[in-house]
């Protein structure tokens, strides 16, 4: 028997459980470590997350603030087309009949496969941003989040908009829990600090990075301007920033220093 990875960080092992899966084999160790080190810094970053744009995120480091965006992967385009082309074609045949039985399955094995390169993107994506910084901070998963998702951002006019809205959903972000849970792995992997804000306090897409004030926003109004100090940046960079206000003075008032974690 072979085993694979290696321990991100040594540690006395406690407890040791062997598990049989769908025919596979899982060794698992639990080791009670020192102190976890946090080994990326003291950068931080803020995200949001959404169907537009799969991450905007708001930066700080030692000498700047930074504004970010991860774009939608390049298979993403031709996936689009594909399940669009796929559907179209379950919906011209005759419903009960052998042709769209086929077709369906068809369709079924492609959203698979989508799936599959949605996990292993974000898996990658994840990987790279977390690598970057000792302190991630984002609104915490809640039904307001996802209908905020859900209600779609998308900007291209004309047709299909609607339709391209829910592709882009399924392509990209269908399994934002399981995102979620990638991203609290992944930092405490690291010894990174992920912070979940708390969006009803908090209301990050309502408030001012600069001034802290609160002014509702139309759901399609994309630039936020704030009528207390003239503060303008576009909506989702502003939302992004309020959280990384609220980790940094979270941190502060609970007495972590961030230059310490460097
Ligand atoms: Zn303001």
């Amino acid at each position: 028997m072979t085993a694979r990875g290696q321990p991100r960080q040594g540690g006395t092992i406690n407890s040791c459980d062997l598990m049989h899966e769908d025919g596979v084999w899982h060794l698992w160790l639990t080791l009670d470590c020192p102190v976890i080190q946090r080994r990326h810094g003291a950068a931080s970053c803020a995200f949001d997350w959404g169907s537009e744009t799969v991450l905007t995120l708001a930066v700080k480091t030692a000498d700047a603030d930074a504004d970010e965006t991860v774009a939608n992967p390049r298979w993403f385009q031709t996936a689009r087309d594909r399940l669009g082309d796929l559907a179209r074609s379950v919906n011209r045949k005759t419903r009960g009949s052998n042709r769209r039985r086929k077709a369906t399955k068809t369709l079924a094995r492609e959203k698979r496969r989508v799936a599959n390169r949605r996990k292993d993107w974000q898996h990658k994506t994840l990987a790279a941003v977390i690598a970057r910084f000792g302190v991630i901070a984002a609104e915490t998963l809640s039904i307001q989040t996802l209908t905020r998702s859900a209600a779609g951002t998308v900007e291209e006019p004309g047709s299909n908009v609607k339709q391209k809205s829910g592709l882009n959903r399924e392509i990209l972000d269908t399994a934002p829990a399981q995102f979620y849970s990638m991203v609290r792995h992944k930092a405490a992997d690291a010894g990174s600090l992920f912070l979940e804000a708390p969006t009803r306090a908090l209301k990050p897409s309502q408030r001012c990075p600069c001034c802290w004030s609160v002014g509702k926003k139309a759901l399609g109004e994309r630039t936020h301007t704030c009528s207390g100090c003239g503060h303008t940046a576009p909506r989702d960079f502003t939302s992004a920033r309020v959280v990384l206000r609220w980790a940094h003075d979270t941190l502060t008032s609970t007495g972590q220093d961030l230059s310490e974690a460097a």
